[in-house]
């Protein structure tokens, strides 16, 4: 990211794994699989080929990629993923927002500010099906009145 064009390039941080420009931004290694972010983008082309067969890689990694017009995700220029992850309840947390080489590109950064980054190393790209709130957030069709229903009747 050091062309002038490219600095002017928003990234999104739940990204494609395949994408020309795709980059590993961590690993999903830390405690309850939380994410632990590279100090450095590393080009996912380098880093795909080592993930053995059969293994998804968003199971054990998180990619960067550009945030794109035609994302299911955008709901005008903003993101709807980072507006629905924080309908969520709030981690809570004083802690410092972690290091992470995305910051100045961040589409979540840009729209949502410390509250995204706090909320971030949880995220996960690939859900299990059986997580049905965590599959309700990654639909781009479920609004955030729904997710406000869903978790005030699980409560
Ligand atoms: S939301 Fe924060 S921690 Fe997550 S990728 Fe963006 S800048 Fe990094």
């Amino acid at each position: 990211m050091d062309n002038p064009q490219e600095d002017r390039v928003t990234w999104c941080p739940s990204g494609e794994a395949h994408r020309p420009e795709s980059v590993v931004l961590g690993v999903r290694s830390g405690e309850n699989g939380h994410v632990v972010y590279l100090a450095e983008p590393v080009p996912a082309a380098q880093v795909l080929p080592a993930i053995p067969e059969g293994i998804a890689p968003h199971r054990v990694l998180r990619f960067a990629s550009h945030c794109v017009s035609g994302c299911a995700n955008r709901v005008d220029d903003a993101c709807g993923l980072i507006e629905r992850i924080q309908t969520l309840p709030s981690p809570g947390t004083t802690a410092a927002v972690p290091r992470c080489h995305l910051r100045p590109h961040c589409k979540w950064w840009n729209q949502a500010g410390v509250d995204a980054c706090h909320r971030c190393p949880a995220i996960t790209t690939l859900n299990s099906p059986d997580d049905e709130l965590a599959v309700l957030v990654a639909d781009p069709s479920t609004t955030t009145e729904q997710l406000r229903d869903w978790i005030a009747a699980a409560e």
